[in-house]
């Protein structure tokens, strides 16, 4: 099973369900429709709304993020995964480099994916490396302790990995298909040493379009996509998955 993500960051009202409507028509009718699944993360305020429309139909909707806390507590602002779970959702991103670089821990990321898992989300959980790590040959050991530190083998089923090198997030600027296979494959072994046989799919996500999916599906390894920019419309979304299946 692949999985086709698209995260909307701080986009969207009501309306924009149109999209998804779209989107959900092409694949009620796609040859290709047992072999992927569709997963949105639209913001904290159309999650109900849009978990209520697509309650029966084909596109699966998440959270971009959720609270390390369980249920209710006295956080300004914040959302944890009992209350996404209570709306209808059924994902939510955890470990967002967007989140990360306003601040996120491993040890809070620790608690967000034990939380919603408890809470039966099951948790897209995102890693990557920045320029300069990458600059200084990081790679590696950034995502070894990016996996290490928060994933447990308990967590298998209810887990996937999206690798986003975030020097690609929303930049154009793509790794070449060795490199992300090569990539790709550390951290599958990585998450062979977690969680033994029951390892979890691993998804590219960074400038994903309708174009880079045609160098991206030479890698064999890569299970989907977390698609942020070209989410938000619904050609364009769809063009990802046409062209992946071309
Ligand atoms: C993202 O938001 O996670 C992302 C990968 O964005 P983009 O596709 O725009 O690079």
């Amino acid at each position: 099973m692949k999985y086709f993500i698209g995260n909307w960051k701080m986009f969207g009202s009501p309306k924009s369900i149109n999209i998804l409507k779209k989107i959900n028509l092409f694949y009620t009718k796609d040859k290709n429709r047992k072999k992927y699944r569709i997963i949105f993360t639209p913001p904290y305020t159309l999650l109900q709304n849009y978990s209520n429309y697509f309650k029966n139909k084909k596109i699966f909707i998440g959270s971009q993020n959720c609270y390390q806390k369980d249920k209710f507590s006295s956080n300004t602002g914040a959302i944890s995964p009992y209350m996404i779970k209570s709306v209808g959702a059924k994902y939510t991103l955890v470990g967002h480099s967007d989140n990360r670089i306003e601040g996120d821990t491993d040890l809070m990321l620790k608690k967000k994916v034990n939380y919603a898992i408890k809470n039966n989300l099951r948790v897209v959980f995102c890693i990557g490396e920045n320029k300069t790590e990458k600059k200084n040959k990081k790679t590696f050991q950034v995502l070894k302790r990016q996996l290490t530190n928060v994933l447990e083998k308990k967590f298998y089923n209810n887990i996937i990995v999206a690798y986003e090198p975030v020097w690609s997030i929303g930049t154009g600027e793509i790794p070449s298909s060795q490199n992300l296979k090569e990539t790709t494959i550390y951290i599958k072994k990585i998450l062979k040493n977690i969680f033994r046989s029951n390892t979890p799919s691993v998804l590219y996500g960074g400038s994903v379009d309708g174009l880079s999916v045609q160098s991206f599906k030479e890698v064999k390894e890569i299970d989907g996509f977390l698609v942020g920019g070209a989410s938000k419309s619904s050609k364009k979304f769809i063009d990802i998955i046409k062209n992946y299946y071309r």
